[in-house]
């Protein structure tokens, strides 16, 4: 009889907020590798915002996963078998295993990773994808000058926490806003942020709106778009003349399902927010990091060695067994983690 590994499937659609309720575990058989594949045994993997959207039946850049599939994503895990000349047993290696105990990769879609360079979860997080995404955005659409204001949410996590400190580092004056007053803390004391906003503690966007007012006196020059909502009506107003807004994520509005769902809330301020847009000159665009992977080399010359000197810090949620990774991704989209959100497989 061969052997057995778990997997974690999307067991039905999410109608809004999900739960516990959409996700399965399964024993199923471990395959096997073909030619130029590898077989490999999870150590960690990554939970990701994006991941939400991938479980609509909507159109987006990337295909819905489909009912009774395996939840896919990022993963760093150990060679237990190669049948590629590239890869051999106890090599650890990224690639997007999904959330499972074992996965067969091609060797060609895995990136080989020293642990001897950095701890093996780094490729997940703050030299991985998110951190890899907060420095493109900042970079290539924030276009960031030194003296000039960033306003970034959901600050402490892996995307924000690469976009303020790399716009520190060039000199810029970095304004968080994270959920919580440790959050906020963390973002001044370890990150160096000059200031940090929590906007559980502002009843409403004009409220917050003032905070960020006082956090910015010379207005904001940089709005790195993560979490929309809230967030993004009170810092709108803020912007200055030729302002840049990388549109990265928007998790506040994740559950609120695609443009014409008939399900966003509230008075339509489409009309207020395209004027700002206009009279302030403002730049705003939309990317999504796969269609830049060729710059990843360049991100890792840039930001690994500020990692290793602990110019850039970073901070990791870890969550032990495969089991827990669905109340673990129901927690970072509640905001409740705290640095990088990672389930440590075995
Ligand atoms: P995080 O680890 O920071 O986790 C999400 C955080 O979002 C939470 O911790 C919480 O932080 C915040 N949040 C959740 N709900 C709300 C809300 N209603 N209002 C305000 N903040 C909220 O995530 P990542 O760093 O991995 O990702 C950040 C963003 O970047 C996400 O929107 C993600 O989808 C996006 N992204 C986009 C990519 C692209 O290619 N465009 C690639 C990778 C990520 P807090 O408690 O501090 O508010």
């Amino acid at each position: 009889m061969s052997e057995e590994m778990q997997r974690i499937v999307l067991a039905k659609r999410p109608e809004g907020r999900p739960g516990p309720e959409n996700f399965r575990l399964e024993n199923v058989a471990i395959p096997e590798p073909g030619d130029g594949e590898v077989l490999l045994r999870v150590l960690y993997m990554s939970l990701d915002p994006y991941m939400r959207g991938r479980m609509d039946d909507a159109k987006s850049y990337a295909t819905p996963i489909g009912i009774d599939e395996q939840m896919g994503g990022g993963a760093v895990g150990e060679v237990i078998e190669s049948r590629s000349d590239q890869f051999a047993p106890g090599d650890f290696a990224m690639g997007m295993f999904g959330w499972a105990t074992h996965g067969v990769v091609a060797a060609r879609e895995l990136r080989k990773i020293d642990p001897a360079v950095a701890p093996i979860t780094t490729a997940l997080g703050v030299l991985g994808m998110p951190g890899f995404t907060g420095w493109y955005g900042l970079t290539e659409i924030g276009k960031p000058k030194s003296g000039e204001t960033l306003v970034v949410g959901a600050a402490t996590g892996p995307v924000g926490s690469m976009v303020g400190q790399f716009a520190r580092h060039k000199g810029l004056r970095v304004v968080g806003v994270a959920g919580g007053a440790d959050k906020c803390a963390y973002a001044v004391d370890e990150l160096g942020f000059d200031a940090c906003i929590d906007h559980r503690d502002a009843a409403d966007a004009r409220a917050l709106r003032a905070k960020m007012a006082e956090a910015c006196p010379g207005g904001v020059d940089i709005y790195f778009e993560n979490v929309a909502g809230k967030t993004l009506e009170a810092v709108l107003p803020l912007m200055n003349v030729a302002g840049r807004i990388p549109l990265c994520g928007m998790i506040a509005w994740y559950n609120a399902g695609a443009l014409g769902a008939g399900e966003n809330q509230g008075p339509d301020r489409l009309p207020k927010m395209w004027r700002t847009i206009l009279v302030n000159r403002l730049t705003v665009t939309g990317f999504i990091i796969s269609d830049h992977f060729d710059r990843y080399g360049e991100f890792v010359k840039q930001a690994g060695p500020l990692v290793g000197q602990g110019k850039i810090r970073f901070r990791e949620d870890v969550t032990e067994g495969l089991e827990n990774a669905p109340a673990a991704f129901l927690r970072m989209l509640d905001g409740k983690n705290f640095g990088k959100t990672l389930v440590k497989v075995s």
